[in-house]
């Protein structure tokens, strides 16, 4: 069987249009929603993350901010940044581009940031009242993934899901969300890791399975279920001299052997990557919506 691809760009286009609409409604009343990025340093992959959120800004007609800080940045100063974006009235949402340089202390900064301009959905109030099932800023990869799942018309509700990683800001956060009470939830979750024990027994159960490990094509086609709808978060660069940049993209899932025994798969690029940005600008006019 050769697997439906869920196409992550016709999807994040389709919310991306929506949102147009909200945000020419909220500026007719006087309000354009904003977004304050910083970016610490000068990582390639965190400075093209940071300019594709400077395009989808722009693209919707909303306000940014981007300040881009070098490295040896001190964290006073960082946090001198964000409490002015918290006080600045034409902000939203604030966005500080992970990861630090090592002598910032990470959760200091997270936890700055006004829980009201939480964008990315990692202050512990929004994490708290996610888990508590209450309306916050929901953090934009899981989120995505659970509109992903929505619009591709998979039904979660009652599914043996699997997902592989553990992490703060993807493997937690989608487990709880598809374990809530509500629209894209109510599946019965497993969670793996890099301790659990015979993780092919469990994953070959799993009716959606999640990859969330950063390891390159790490899931392999022995390992997923027949008719399987198979969700590859990762994002890894493995090298490749004939491409013009010498690596390509690669997600924690082998494809071509995962193709053929899903039902359904998301590609990397295209699958879960242009959800995340989309959500964050889905938050920010949220945001903008209760300022
Ligand atoms: P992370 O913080 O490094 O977490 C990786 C998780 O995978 C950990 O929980 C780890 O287990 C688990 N793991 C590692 N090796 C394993 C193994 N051999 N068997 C089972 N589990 C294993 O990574 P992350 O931030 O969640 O990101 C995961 C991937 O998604 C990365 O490739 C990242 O680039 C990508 N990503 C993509 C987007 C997007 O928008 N497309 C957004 C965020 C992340 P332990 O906890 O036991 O160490």
């Amino acid at each position: 069987m050769a697997a439906e691809i869920i196409d992550g760009k016709l999807i994040a286009n389709e919310i991306r249009e929506e949102l147009k609409k909200e945000v020419l409604d909220l500026k007719s009343s006087g309000i354009t929603p904003g977004l304050g990025v910083i970016l610490v340093g000068d990582d390639p992959a965190s400075r093209s993350y940071v300019t594709a959120k400077e395009r989808a800004c722009d693209n919707l007609g909303l306000y940014s901010e981007n300040v881009k800080l070098p490295v040896e940045t001190t964290e006073e100063e960082l946090l001198k940044l964000v409490d002015t974006m918290n006080n600045n009235p034409k902000i939203d949402g604030i966005l500080v581009q992970l990861p630090l340089p090592k002598h910032i202390d990470t959760d200091k900064v997270i936890m700055a940031i006004n829980p009201d301009k939480d964008v990315d959905g990692f202050h512990p109030q929004s994490i708290g009242k996610m888990i508590m099932g209450k309306e916050t800023f929901l953090p934009c990869t899981p989120h995505g993934i659970i509109k992903l799942l929505l619009r591709s018309n998979v039904k979660v509700e009652g599914a043996n899901v699997v997902v592989v990683g553990r992490s703060n800001i993807v493997g937690k956060p989608v487990a709880n969300l598809l374990l809530d009470k509500s629209e894209g939830g109510n599946a019965t979750v497993t969670i793996c890791h890099s301790r659990t024990k015979n993780m092919a027994d469990i994953t070959k159960n799993a009716d959606i399975l999640i990859a969330a490990i950063g390891k390159a094509e790490f899931i392999t086609g022995d390992m997923i279920k027949d008719g399987a709808v198979v969700i590859d978060v990762g994002v890894n660069r493995v090298e490749d001299s004939s491409r013009k940049k010498g690596y390509r993209l690669v997600g924690d899932v082998k494809y071509s052997e995962a193709a053929e025994k899903a039902s359904k798969i998301t590609p990397v690029p295209g699958g879960v990557g242009p959800m995340t940005i989309t959500m964050l600008m889905y938050n920010t006019v949220y945001s903008a919506k209760n300022r």
